[in-house]
């Protein structure tokens, strides 16, 4: 693996893809772990007297509208702060060689939103041939320290990295060494799946049965295998393309998979929704499952005090109405006490463990959901494959 320490940057022009993309509501950053995440490389690049070339996408780009709603000038600020050093935020993202020319070596420079670049066409996300070589012309060195989008072949990773030499940044290699290596992590392994459709994770359960010891099924997917065994389960989400897959790996790794017991149940969504808690046995036909129950929860703890390694993908409730983020937080809580080594994988997991309190616990908190994701499924990420070849 080539990082940032492996390649000269010592007085270079170095572009470094963080993944900055973090929730902004109002012009306020709703959560900043990306950003702080990514401070490591910026100031080892700054150590080392290169001139820091800043970039980034934010949300999706699709109109005009969106160009300035989604610009990182928030962002500019808040990592000023972090860093306690000037960040030269240029609103532009290209023909910027003037404005880089004004910035010292030792100094930093935020370009915008590189899918300011998908409109009025995709060229950032469609990794425009042309996009990529002029980015590629304001540096010397390329850095991908932008893990959350390395699933994806975009001008402003791949692009870049097939016209500069380039490496991978210190989150990137964090995230690497966690999630490649976890075939060799200390045995048993258990993977709790949460989140809302099967269909979205069924090449990642086949993948995971391969790899893990125990499989703890929460969320909204535990319907859809309570329904796949038999159960009534009322009007809980259930995704029913999917019931043929769990009944078939049901029936084939019934000893691996393990599936609530009991629920926290509503009779409407809503944030005044009272729970209730029924035996999957007693679900009625109003019943709507939110979460899992008290007596899942402790088989789940069961599981989990067998392991010694965790991987956690998707919560196990509607966590974002309180009645229903119990189930989330109490296993949080088990295992942010706990010695067990727990990787926590991005996306939604991510934000409810973070914003429950628990960001110190575990032994890592993934950057990207969706990258971690495939990465876990056994998928390439070209961002990733293109600085390895
Ligand atoms: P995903 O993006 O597939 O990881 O799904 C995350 C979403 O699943 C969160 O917004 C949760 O609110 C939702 N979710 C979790 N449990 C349930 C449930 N029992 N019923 C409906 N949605 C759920």
């Amino acid at each position: 693996m080539k990082t940032i320490e492996d390649i000269n940057i010592q007085g270079k022009k170095v572009i470094i893809r963080c993944d900055f993309n973090v929730p902004i509501k109002n012009g306020v950053i709703a959560d900043d772990n990306r950003i702080k995440e990514s401070l490591k490389t910026i100031k080892y690049a700054l150590e080392k007297n290169a001139k820091v070339i800043l970039m980034s996408h934010l949300g999706r780009v699709e109109s005009e509208e969106d160009k300035t709603k989604n610009t990182l000038l928030p962002v500019a600020k808040r990592l000023e702060e972090l860093l306690g050093k000037k960040v030269n935020f240029i609103p532009k993202t290209r023909d910027v060689e003037k404005e880089l020319e004004q910035i010292n070596f030792g100094e930093i420079a935020l370009l915008e939103n590189t899918r300011h670049e998908d409109f009025p066409v995709k060229k950032e996300s469609k990794n425009d041939e042309e996009l990529a070589k002029h980015w590629a012309s304001l540096a010397n060195v390329f850095i991908n320290d932008a893990f959350g989008t390395s699933h994806r072949a975009h001008a402003s990773n791949v692009g870049i990295a097939s016209n500069l030499p380039s490496a991978f940044g210190f989150l990137v290699k964090k995230e690497l060494e966690m999630l490649d290596k976890l075939e060799e992590s200390k045995k048993p392994l258990t993977v709790i799946l949460g989140g809302a459709k099967v269909s979205d994770k069924i090449t990642l359960i086949e993948n995971l049965l391969k790899k893990a010891d125990y499989i703890l099924i929460g969320g909204g997917m535990a319907n859809t295998f309570v329904k796949a065994m038999g159960h009534e389960v009322g009007k809980s989400l259930v995704d029913d393309e999917s019931l043929e897959f769990c009944k078939r790996i049901l029936s084939e790794k019934s000893n691996k998979l393990i599936i609530p017991i009991d629920f926290r149940v509503a009779t409407e969504i809503s944030e005044n929704s009272t729970s209730e808690i029924y035996d999957r046995e007693n679900l009625s036909e109003n019943s709507i499952c939110l979460d899992i129950g008290p007596k899942t929860e402790a088989l789940f703890i069961e599981y989990l005090e067998k392991s010694n390694t965790v991987v956690w993908n998707g919560p196990v409730g509607m966590f974002e109405l309180e009645n229903f983020a119990k189930g989330t937080k109490n296993i949080a809580e088990f295992l942010s006490k706990s010695n067990i080594k727990t990787i926590i994988g991005g996306g939604d997991t991510a934000a409810a463990v973070i914003k429950m309190g628990f960001k110190d616990s575990f032994a890592h908190i993934s950057t990207g959901g969706g990258a971690s994701i495939e990465m876990l499924e056994g998928k390439m990420l070209p961002g990733i494959e293109i600085i390895k070849k």
